[in-house]
């Protein structure tokens, strides 16, 4: 059920499933949410299968890192850098993770309530 054979963001990645794609680098890539939250709504991933912050490894330090560098990349280009936004990951059930493909949500465009519900 959470494996990468059955995943929709790896059907993203490998270009099965349509996405409205605003960013690419040879590790990232990342899309407007189909239920955007905020007027910009964008998930950030990374092209290889990790499922939960749960399972990061050592190894996936730099390729975590390199989700940071596009939301500051995306945020800049939708304008919203200056205002701020949020760039939020959940991790299992108590936190609403629905995809078990890490995603950094990035949200931004109007005011953020915090803490978040
Ligand atoms: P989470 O609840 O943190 O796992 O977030 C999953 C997100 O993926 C939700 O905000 C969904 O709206 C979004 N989502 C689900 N399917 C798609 C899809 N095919 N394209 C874009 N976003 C999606
Ligand atoms: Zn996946």
């Amino acid at each position: 059920m959470h494996s990468k054979l059955d995943c929709l963001f790896c059907k993203i990645v490998n270009g099965d499933i349509p996405a409205e794609i605003v960013y690419e680098s040879d590790t990232a890539l990342a899309f407007r949410d189909i239920n955007p939250q905020a007027p910009i709504h964008v998930l950030i991933i990374p092209r290889q299968h990790i499922a939960t912050i749960n399972d990061i490894a050592d190894a996936h330090q730099s390729l975590v890192g390199s989700l940071y560098s596009a939301a500051r990349e995306i945020a800049e280009a939708e304008g919203i850098a200056a205002d701020g936004y949020r760039a939020v990951m959940n991790c299992n059930a108590a936190a609403g993770q629905t995809v078990f493909h890490i995603h950094l949500h990035l949200l931004g465009g109007r005011p953020l309530g915090w803490p978040p519900g």
